[in-house]
């Protein structure tokens, strides 16, 4: 059994849990101020005022902590980091005004990515994975979503999700890693259409990893020109075999209905959402499907972002996520992502915590962490600092510290 005394304060964030993270006022942060809390490996005990301690746990030896601030564990839910080679020189290209269309047509954007990550021996892009996760874990996420895509060939998909489970173990328990089976990223030029891609590669090897248990999310890109609707559902058929859920990239280029398909499908969240509809903003707040922003694509490609507002508005269960990859957002850390864009979405600072932890858990299917609660899992982050304020305050400034 552990137990930390006098923080500063624990982040408790029940307000937030006890409303399914919808609808977040800031007093849902529900913060406690000399605050203690007593866990062991598996589950919270008890958390409260320091000065109300019971009884039974005076005797514990405790870490004192001052000037410290705890918080559900961070989250990032949404991230594409396995990949090769960088595509630095193409955001030059970008800002000095190249349109991406000219630079995917002379072999540039995913494609190169893809012609990267091949030309990596396993060992190679594993060790790139593990130093970028040591990174995103010294900001104090604990848990970290990897999608796989990067691939694009069942002999490559392969390798690439059982590369994902072996940083999983690697990691674990430190770190939680989320392997998502996102084959559907893209159609090789080699395929007639996404139904020809889907039936050679995406649906085999979902059937072959499947029996693995080693997938924990499934993931597809939803847009005019990429996977279609009938895409998606056979994703989810083959999915709900093995008890695989759901994610949508949706409704990011083009208003696509994705919104609503993912609530319908009862998929474990929409991600995007740049174009979403009226209706699919109703169908989400009406759902249990997490709508996750990706600010970081739209600040680093210089597009307007999503209507994180009226999500919130309609009662719809937001997250906010890094989307690190190569070609569109090259950003790792989720608390900076978060920080920079809560003025910009208009989100308070309970709406802001919701979107790095207890929602993005929720996107992920963990219902049993992202808010400190006896009962829950002892999943933290730790800052150094006096109070919460000054997490998102100092932008980028790294206060995460090690727990003791
Ligand atoms: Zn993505």
């Amino acid at each position: 059994m552990k137990c930390y005394k006098h923080l500063s304060q624990i982040v408790t964030l029940a307000g937030a849990a006890a409303k399914d993270g919808r609808r977040l006022n800031p007093e849902d942060l529900h913060i406690i101020e000399d605050a203690a809390i007593v866990f062991d490996d598996e589950t919270i005990e008890w958390v409260g005022k320091t000065a109300d301690l019971p009884a039974q746990y005076q005797k514990l030896p405790f870490h004192r902590l001052p000037g410290h601030v705890l918080t559900p564990e961070l989250v990032d839910s949404h991230t594409h980091l396995v990949f090769g080679g960088d595509r630095a020189e193409e955001y030059t290209e970008r800002l000095n005004g190249v349109p991406y269309e000219s630079i995917a047509a002379r072999g540039g954007g995913i494609l190169y990515t893809v012609a990267q990550t091949r030309s990596q021996t396993e060992e190679a892009l594993f060790n790139l994975s593990v130093d970028r996760i040591n990174q995103i874990s010294a900001y104090g996420v604990g848990t970290i979503e990897i999608k796989s895509g990067y691939g694009l060939s069942l002999e490559s998909e392969r390798m690439l999700t059982k590369l994902i489970h072996r940083l999983k173990l690697h990691f674990s328990p430190k770190v939680q890693i989320i392997n998502t089976f996102m084959a559907a990223h893209d159609r090789p030029k080699d395929f007639i259409d996404t139904a020809d891609y889907m039936a050679k590669v995406v649906k085999p090897l979902l059937d072959e990893l499947g029996p693995l248990k080693i997938i924990d999310a499934v993931d597809i890109f939803h847009e005019k020109n990429y996977f279609t609707t009938e895409d998606v559902k056979a994703l989810k058929s083959v999915a709900s075999k093995y008890q695989v859920s759901i994610k949508l990239h949706a409704d990011e280029l083009n208003d696509n209905d994705g919104a609503k398909l993912a609530a319908d499908l009862d998929a474990l969240s929409a991600d995007h959402l740049l174009k979403v509809s009226d209706e699919g903003i109703a169908s989400l707040a009406a759902s249990s499907t997490v709508a996750t922003l990706l600010p970081g694509t739209a600040f680093f490609l210089g597009k307007p972002l999503a209507p994180a507002r009226k999500l919130l508005n309609a009662g719809a269960k937001v997250a906010l996520a890094s989307d690190f990859n190569p070609g569109s957002s090259h950003v790792d850390n989720v608390l900076l992502v978060a920080s920079i864009s809560a003025a910009q979405l208009k989100l308070n600072q309970a709406e802001l915590w919701a979107g790095i932890t207890l929602n993005a858990a929720h996107a992920l299917g963990l219902k049993s962490q992202g808010a400190i609660i006896a009962g829950l899992r002892p999943r933290f982050s730790l800052f150094r600092a006096p109070g919460l304020a000054h997490i998102t305050y100092n932008w980028g400034k790294n206060l995460s510290v090690t727990l003791p």
